[in-house]
This record gives C-alpha cells, structure tokens and sequence, in this order.
C-alpha cells in the first residue's frame, strides 16, 4: 500500500491522484498531513489570487420548490416551511442595495420554482446587469432545459452554481426521490459548461450514507468536469426532513477537503461556504486558511432570511447584510487577507491558463 506522505506530495505536485489513493489519503489522514496540505493549498491559493477574498451577495429569492430532496429543508414535502418569493422589482433593489455595499457578484439562488417563467428571470437579469454593467449575475435555481439555460445567458447571466451532490448514482438514490436522475443533473453541468457559463458544481460532506469512496468519486468527478467553481459544505441536519436525526458533516473534514480540492483544482473558486461558518464559529476563517478564497454573504432581505433554512441554525439571518459586511470585514483582515470589491472571475477566463493551472 502507498505511504500517505507520498500521496500527499503527488497530491502536491501533480494535483492528480488515483481513487485508491484519494481514499487512502481520507482514511489515514493525521493532524500533520492535514495542516501540511491546508499550507500547501493556501499557498497556491496566494499564487493566483493573493490575500483576495472575494465575495458573492446570496440573494435567496424563493423558497418554493417542487423537489423534495431529502436533506433539505425547503424540500416541497415540508408542510411547516413558511413560504415565501420576492418580486422582481424587490429582487433588483436587493442587488442595488447589495452593489451599494461593494458586491461585484449578485447570487440569485432559490428553489425550483416555476412561478418564475424564463422570460421573467430573463428580465430580472436584464435589469441588474442594465443598472450595474459591472456586475457578474450567478445563478443557482436547479435544473432546466438547455434552450432554458441558453435563454438565460443571451438574458447577460455569468455564472450557474449547480452541485453535482453526489458523483455515485447508488448513494444519489438515497439522498434523492426517484424522480430526480444524477445523470440529469451531471448533463445540465455540462450543458451550461458549453453554452460558457462559468460553472460550479460540488457536494456535502458528511451527507448521510456518503462513504470515502463516494467522496473520492465527487474529487474524480470534479477534476473531470473542471468547473470554475467548486461549492463544499457540511450536511447539517433540518428538523423537518427525513434526515432530521443525522449527524451534521466534520469540520476536519470539510477543511480537509477544500485544502485536496484547492490542490487538484489549483485556480478554482472555492467559497469557505455559510454551513461551515454553522457548524464551527470561525468555521470561515478556517476555510481560507486551508485554501477557500470565496465567500457569500447573505443579501436577502432581512425578513425572509430565517425562511430560506436548509438546515437549521443557519448564521447570519439575524443581520442586515451591511452588519454581515463589517463583520466580515474584520474576520478575514485578522487572518491577514482582504475583502475585495471585484468581480472575482476565474483567473483561467483572464490569463488563459490550462486545466492544471501549471
Ligand atoms: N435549488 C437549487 C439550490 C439548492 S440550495 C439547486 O437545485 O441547485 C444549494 C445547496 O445547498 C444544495 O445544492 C445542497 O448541496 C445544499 N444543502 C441543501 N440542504 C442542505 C443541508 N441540510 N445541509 C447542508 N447543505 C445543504
């Protein structure tokens, strides 16, 4: 069996590793490998990107869904979530407000709702990338067809965020009703990839059933599909879902996984996400020191925020995101890095680099 140093520093210098080895390297995993790749992954993070922190504003716009994942707590079979959408009008004076505060990047992230027809988001698009030409619009409202997502790009958006959630169909299963396919979701990752939306898949850590093996198959996955963006987070259990009595996802783990990640996808944006700032108090902080360069602050408004509940205990729902700002402001300048107004695109989209980043 391969000695874990040696897998670390292929790890290190090839940025590729095999599944056996990826699994070896979870399974044996000690305090010095982990502090070691979380140096290594930071430092390639500086390579590209400096102390730059970027940031997201996170506008959840609707918690209507019509799936009723099994983790999530705004799945459509959860009778006791209070149901809300904002308006289009509401939609864009929250990214005025937001632009007002620096952010560079709108995130319209929500359910599947289908109360927002294509022409509506189309027009919601529109008018923020209208009134702020600078601004990359994000979306992340699940899967659609390709003519949906084509719409939706000619309408100026930038980006999509769509986790895979699970590369392994079996586990997918268990994680999922019947009705909803991996390999759909893993089709409309590549159908945005080629209409040329800067594109994020990722996955829980720690979502029930998951197995190293699986983790390592979402690591594969992810080197194959080669998005620009990469979004890992705890699993936090929500009372009112079918996982309500699972165990919530390791930090350790978590921290682990964004330092691999960061290594095997050198120049990927990878936020140190809102779960993981949940389950630890300087939960974020520890994500950048161990490779993440992203964060994603909440930008709803102030009166639906505890609505959008994945999971339960979500920080930051208590705040006006102006607060959420200085707050951060303070955490990410005491672990010496910086909050910046930028749009914070992929460096691939601006230097040309190859996949490896090399
Ligand atoms: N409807 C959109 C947005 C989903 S919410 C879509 O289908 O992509 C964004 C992400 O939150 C999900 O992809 C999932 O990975 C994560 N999430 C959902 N429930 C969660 C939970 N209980 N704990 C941690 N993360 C969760």
């Amino acid at each position: 069996m391969a000695d874990i140093r040696d897998i670390a520093d292929k790890l290190v210098s090839t940025g590729e590793l095999t599944r056996d080895e990826i699994v070896i390297l979870l399974e044996n995993r000690t305090p010095e490998i982990r502090q070691d790749l979380a140096k290594k992954a930071s430092s390639v993070a500086r390579k590209y990107y400096g102390n730059k922190v970027y940031v997201r504003g996170l506008i959840e716009f609707t918690n209507y869904c019509k799936n009723d994942c099994y983790y999530c707590g705004i799945r459509c079979g959860n009778k006791n979530a209070e149901r809300y959408r904002l308006t289009p009008e509401e939609i864009s004076e929250c990214a005025s407000y937001g632009y007002g505060l620096g952010f560079r990047t709108i995130v319209l992230q929500g359910g599947e709702d289908a109360f927002y027809t294509d022409d509506m988001m189309g027009r919601i698009i529109k008018t923020i990338k209208a009134e702020h030409p600078d601004v990359a619009v994000t979306l992340s409202i699940g899967e659609k067809s390709y003519e949906s997502y084509k719409a939706f790009f000619d309408a100026g958006a930038d980006r999509y965020l769509l986790r895979h959630e699970t590369a392994d169909f079996g586990h997918y299963a268990k994680l999922h009703p019947a009705n909803l396919s991996p390999a759909n979701r893993q089709n409309c990752l590549y159908n945005l990839k080629k209409i040329g939306f800067q594109t994020g898949a990722g996955f829980m850590v720690g979502s029930p059933y998951q197995t190293y093996e699986n983790i390592a198959d979402d690591l594969l996955f992810l080197k194959k599909l080669d998005p620009e963006m990469i979004g890992i987070g705890p699993f936090i259990p929500h009372k009112d879902t079918v996982f309500a009595d699972f165990k919530a996802g390791e930090l350790e783990l978590t921290l682990y996984l964004l330092s691999i990640i960061r290594l095997m996808l050198p120049t990927v944006l990878l936020p140190a996400t809102t779960a993981l700032g949940t389950i630890a108090p300087n939960g974020r902080e520890l994500g950048i020191l161990a490779g993440a360069n992203v964060i994603m602050p909440n930008l709803s408004p102030l009166g639906v925020r505890k609505k959008y509940a994945l999971y339960d205990n979500k920080i930051c729902t208590g705040e006006e995101a102006a607060e959420c700002m200085e707050c951060l402001k303070r955490r990410v300048g005491s672990i010496g890095y910086e909050i910046v107004t930028d749009r914070g695109d992929n460096i691939k989209y601006l230097t040309g680099l190859t996949k490896e980043g090399r």
